[in-house]
């Protein structure tokens, strides 16, 4: 029943668990719970005391199902997942033993909580808008890089979830020999932005594409000239051949004011165990370029549409199962959205309308309800 009443707030964006409060007379409660809510600090207390496992069980039986009915197909022939690290919350005055600790410019002391999140990305079943599932979190904890929560991560997704995903996209930082060679020991593959602070790789690559052709592609309305430089060896720490692709990519931006054509180009160069068998240079490409949709479709969406970083309770437990729940209520209604509604229902219809709709039921107090109702 907690988990039912923190899926509402999370579905209504509610925001706190006192805007929660104000709808305890609402009779979709009735419906939903089949009882009343109870108190936004017993259903504090509850989260900050659940199992986080019991949740992953949770998110894992969404997963299960919409595998089983076809709905989360690969993506340009490959299961693809997306992992990152982000910033969930930060304060000058609270803190818990979970608090990560650092030091603004101002000389003031921060703390502030992080985690490596997990998400599957999806093609588009015909018809229907792409499925996109947050499988899991782990917290990074005080005195750790972002590297060993990322490990402990993938530990138990692979363990969970091992047919869930070929290949993990990731930024920069994960561009290092630990991270690649435990995702090749699991027979997965990766795809990392590759920056020339990582000298070694990137140099080598850099002089042979000095003296190679560029081959012309496209990627969505640019123009790109791309190189493919296979079997580097110049990473012995990494146990397996290394690929470097290189994509110059170039648009014309028109000012919305001026009307004013200008020329954009930026360079992208990431780095693969793929091999060309694997994947071609034009697949590598459209697949590298999916690692903003944690960012676009997942933390930007859950902070700003579902308020998932707001600290319902501050207590390191409290804040992994509260996001957790958020991770749920996304996946739910993204698979609703996606597979349950009626293309006709749908069409015309934003994400923002569906939302208002259950926010709408939520605030529909019975008429009697009202202290002052008129006799
Ligand atoms: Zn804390």
């Amino acid at each position: 029943m907690v988990v039912k009443a923190a899926l509402a707030v999370y579905w209504s964006r509610l925001g706190s668990l006192n805007a929660l409060a104000m709808t305890r007379e609402a009779k979709l409660w009735k419906s939903w719970l089949h009882g009343p809510l109870c108190s936004a600090d017993s259903l504090g207390r509850i989260v900050a005391g659940m199992e986080a496992d019991s949740l992953r069980q949770g998110i894992h039986h969404v997963y299960e199902r919409l595998k089983r009915n076809k709905a989360l197909p690969d993506l340009h022939g490959l299961a693809v997942a997306v992992l990152d690290g982000h910033e969930t919350s930060a304060s000058y005055r609270r803190c818990c033993t979970g608090c990560l600790k650092r030091t603004t410019h101002s000389g003031q002391r921060q703390f502030y909580h992080r985690n490596v999140t997990l998400m599957l990305l999806c093609a588009a079943p015909p018809d229907r808008p792409a499925v996109r599932l947050l499988l899991d979190l782990e917290p990074q904890q005080p005195g750790e890089a972002e590297l060993a929560p990322a490990l402990r991560l993938l530990e138990r997704v692979l363990a969970a979830y091992p047919r869930a995903f070929d290949l993990l996209l990731a930024d920069a930082y994960y561009a290092v020999a630990p991270f690649l060679n435990f995702l090749l020991q699991h027979g997965k593959q990766a795809i990392v932005v590759l920056k020339d602070e990582r000298r070694d790789a990137y140099e080598d690559a850099a002089g042979l594409w000095a003296q190679q052709p560029a081959q012309p592609g496209r990627y969505a309305s640019r123009s790109c000239r791309w190189w493919d430089i296979p079997d580097l060896l110049s990473w012995p720490d990494v146990q397996g051949p290394i690929r470097v692709v290189r994509s110059e990519e170039s648009w014309i931006v028109k000012a919305q004011l001026t009307k004013e054509l200008t020329p954009q180009t930026t360079n992208w160069v990431w780095l693969t165990t793929l091999s060309i068998a694997q994947a071609r240079t034009e697949q590598v490409v459209h697949l590298a370029h999916l690692r903003w949709d944690i960012e676009n479709h997942g933390f930007n969406e859950l902070v700003n549409g579902w308020h998932a970083d707001h600290v319902y309770c501050h207590q390191s437990g409290a804040i992994e199962c509260f996001l957790l729940l958020a991770f749920l209520a996304y996946n739910l209604f993204h698979a609703f959205f996606a597979l349950n509604l009626k293309p006709a229902l749908r069409r015309g219809r934003t994400m923002e309308f569906w939302v208002r709709l259950i926010a709408a039921d939520l605030h529909a107090v019975p008429r009697f309800a009202f202290p002052h109702a008129p006799p």
